[in-house]
Formats: C-alpha cells, structure tokens, sequence
C-alpha cells in the first residue's frame, strides 16, 4: 500500500499514488530542484526558512527552489 503524505490517502501502486500526487489538494509547495510535493507546514518550522522535507533533497527557501503550485499553475496557463 502506497499512502500519500499529505493527505493519507492510500493506492494499491506507486503508478496511482505518482499520479495523485500531481493533484493532490492537500499539497501547497513544489520542490523544483527534486519535483516533490508537499504540505507548506511541512517545509518550515518557523514559518520564515523553508527547506523541502525530502531527506535527500538540498531545496530550500520560498520563491528559489521552493514555490506555492497555485503560483506554477498561474505561470502555466
Ligand atoms: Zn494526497
Ligand atoms: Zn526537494
């Protein structure tokens, strides 16, 4: 089983958990520098210095690796 972080729904494949993913609502933050997503509160402790949660990951910081999809999504349409 295959659970979604930010919002702990759950697929049977990595496939439809992948594709989720890209939709789900609960996920506010972009990491381009890994393409994750996820929850704003989940990149920043304070509130002011943001750093994506992925272990592996060196993003960091709002508006340089990290951006809000609703601001992607504005730049795409
Ligand atoms: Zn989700
Ligand atoms: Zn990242």
């Amino acid at each position: 089983m295959h659970t979604c972080r930010n919002c702990n729904q759950s697929f049977q494949t990595e496939l439809a958990l992948e594709l989720h993913r890209d939709t789900c609502e609960k996920a506010q933050l972009f990491c381009q520098v890994c393409g994750d997503r996820f929850r704003e509160r989940d990149a920043t402790e304070d509130g002011w210095h943001y750093e994506c949660p992925s272990e592996d990951c060196a993003g960091e910081g709002l508006r340089e690796d990290l951006y809000q999809i609703d601001d992607v999504r504005a730049a795409t349409h």
